[in-house]
């Protein structure tokens, strides 16, 4: 039977996925940081990884080029879920979703007022989501980037973007006003390679599974 191909993107989700790799037993054989390979074998000749942008992941696993990805909830809710099989929230690379504005803007007297406000993000459809489901009229701009600088120069009133630690926000005179979603990275899978390739992806699954429950039973008993 054929191998598997798993879907990463470097970074954040790949810093965090190594221990669950190495924990599975599954090493790379190259170094992903001084390497310029896009595919990647392992230990196993029956695993091999591709490195893609994050927010390409879903989109390889969907049409079955990768069996496998590993991808932000952020992304995933972006992307729509066609063809994917969600199974386990891998509990890693962790922030929340939040719309932030300028210090000095009052975001819940505009609320309140049903002001028109323009809120500028990378992920519309979430935003877009979030502000109809309170019943707001927003007006949205699509960005790729840095969209703390929105506010900043008077292209939008607020910003939907990842937050852990708040220090960008900070930096940049911003503050969040309001939680949409906690975020975490998720496991995907192919509809038809979950049934085609059972033998290899069922064992890997319930070993992630397995390894996801320990790490929160050791959080909780810090
Ligand atoms: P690119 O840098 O290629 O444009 P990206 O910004 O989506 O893509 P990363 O910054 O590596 O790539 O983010 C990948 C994923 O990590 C995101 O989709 C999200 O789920 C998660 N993530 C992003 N920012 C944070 C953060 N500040 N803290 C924790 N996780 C985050
Ligand atoms: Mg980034």
């Amino acid at each position: 039977m054929a191998g598997i191909t798993i879907a990463l993107s470097k970074g954040r989700i790949f810093e965090e996925t190594a221990p669950l790799l190495r924990a599975a037993g599954i090493f790379l054989l190259d170094d992903l940081e001084t390497s310029r390979k896009l595919i990647l074998a392992t230990n196993r000749t029956d695993v091999k990884f591709i490195i893609v942008r994050a927010s390409d992941v879903p989109t390889y696993v969907q049409h079955g080029a990768a069996d496998i990805g590993i991808s932000g909830k952020d992304v995933l809710l972006e992307h729509g879920g066609a063809g994917l099989y969600q199974p386990l929230d891998l509990n890693i690379a962790c922030c929340r979703m939040m719309v932030a504005v300028r210090d000095n803007f009052d975001y819940e007297s505009a609320v309140r007022y049903g002001a028109r406000l323009r809120i500028a993000s990378k992920y519309v459809r979430i935003a877009h989501e979030h502000f109809a489901g309170k019943s707001m009229h927003v007006d949205l701009i699509k960005l790729y980037g840095s969209m703390e600088l929105a506010p900043l120069v008077g292209l939008a009133d607020a910003i939907v973007d990842l937050v852990s630690s708040g220090d960008t926000l900070k930096a940049n005179h911003l503050v969040a006003v309001e939680e949409i979603m906690p975020i975490s990275a998720h496991l995907i899978i192919n509809q038809a390679a979950l049934k085609l390739k059972r033998k290899i992806i069922q064992p890997m699954l319930e070993i992630f599974s397995a390894i996801v429950k320990e790490n929160s039973t050791a959080h909780k008993n810090l």
